[in-house]
């Protein structure tokens, strides 16, 4: 590899891959470091059906391949591993990257950074939860919905993301319960009617989920759930717990060093550029209003042209 990079590109997702299509376009030989989460949200989506140019739908690991391949065809170079600490003190900017499929860490040098290392799932952070992950608890409905076929399926969540996966959920499960803490949900009216439509799914609203069961099992047997207006309790028999309750941006190698929200997001310094010269955001780690592949991508190439302009006016 190149002793000093011009772009490093962190994150393989909508963003990601749309910064790298123009950095590599623009003769830059962009390094894209792919993360935890290889395509980033698409990956683990079912058919994208608002990504303009796809007038039938297209699946979101389709559309996100398809991105990897177009910023390959100009030179993109991919890499896996994930940054586990930041120097951007002083340019160029040393990262610190582990790649957990050889267990090898190595350091990279670049002159801009471009952050679209987007946001994990967020868990519900009960008993039980964590150690049943893979054992009946998921946050992707796409990636283990399979496994539940005939059996009986929870979703937790209020917003889209919940509404989606139950839906995707009743091509497998016998009954799909939806828990959600509120009784009025942040799901768009489309999502919501279409799962309110659906006879497979049954809402449970102001209900909170207070442990997962059975851990002395090693699977999934049971939840405690408790209705908040009558504060009673109840256990419900569950195979599949799927969690879709929003997510956390993977920004803590540059917590202290990038200017960060009470969330965790990237603080935008107007256009794509943060607090730190030569370093840029790109979509979800940034943005908690719109959250769409289409505005990630946008983003994406907001920070390939800032990187750019950046790269011309220092003379690289
Ligand atoms: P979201 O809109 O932030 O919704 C998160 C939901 O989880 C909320 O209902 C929230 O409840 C609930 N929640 C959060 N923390 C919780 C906790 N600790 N315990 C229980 N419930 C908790 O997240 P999202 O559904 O992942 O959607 C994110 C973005 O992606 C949105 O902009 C959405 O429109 C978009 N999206 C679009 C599509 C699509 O168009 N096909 C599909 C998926 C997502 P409260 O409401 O009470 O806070």
């Amino acid at each position: 590899m190149e002793r000093v990079r011009n772009v490093v590109i962190l994150g393989s997702g909508c963003a990601g891959n749309t910064a790298a299509i123009y950095t590599a376009r623009a003769s830059l030989n962009p390094l894209v470091l792919i993360g935890h989460e290889p395509g980033g949200q698409l990956s683990i989506t079912t058919l994208v059906e608002n990504f303009p140019g796809f007038p039938e739908g297209i699946d979101g690991p389709v559309l996100v391949d398809n991105m990897k391949k177009q910023a390959e065809h100009f030179g993109a170079e991919y890499r896996s591993g994930r940054v586990v600490a930041a120097d951007l003190s002083r340019r160029p900017f040393t990262l610190t990257v582990h790649d957990s499929s050889t267990d090898e860490t190595f350091t990279v040098e670049t002159r801009t950074l471009i952050v679209a290392s987007g946001a994990s799932a967020r868990w519900v952070g009960v008993e039980g939860e964590q150690k049943l992950i893979g054992y009946g608890v998921s946050s992707c409905a796409t990636c283990d919905g399979w496994a539940y076929r005939g059996k009986k399926i929870m979703v937790v969540g209020g917003g889209d993301s919940a509404m989606e996966e139950a839906n995707f959920l009743t091509r497998y499960g016998s009954e799909v319960a939806l828990v959600h803490r509120r009784d009025t949900f942040r799901a768009s009216k489309i999502m919501l009617d279409r799962a309110r439509a659906n006879p497979k799914i049954k809402f449970v609203t102001n209900t909170v989920v207070e442990e997962v069961f059975d851990v002395s099992k090693g699977f999934v047997t049971h939840v405690r759930l408790r209705n908040l207006n009558t504060g009673e309790a109840w256990q419900q028999d569950v195979d599949g717990f799927f969690v879709a309750i929003g997510h956390i941006p993977n920004t803590t190698p540059f917590t202290g060093q990038l200017d960060l929200d009470a969330d965790g997001y990237i603080v935008s310094h107007g256009g794509a550029r943060t607090n730190i010269t030569g370093v840029f955001h790109a979509g979800d780690v940034q943005d908690r209003v719109y959250r769409q592949a289409i505005t990630a991508a946008g983003a994406g190439c907001m920070a390939a042209i800032e990187a750019e302009r950046f790269l011309e006016a220092e003379g690289h």
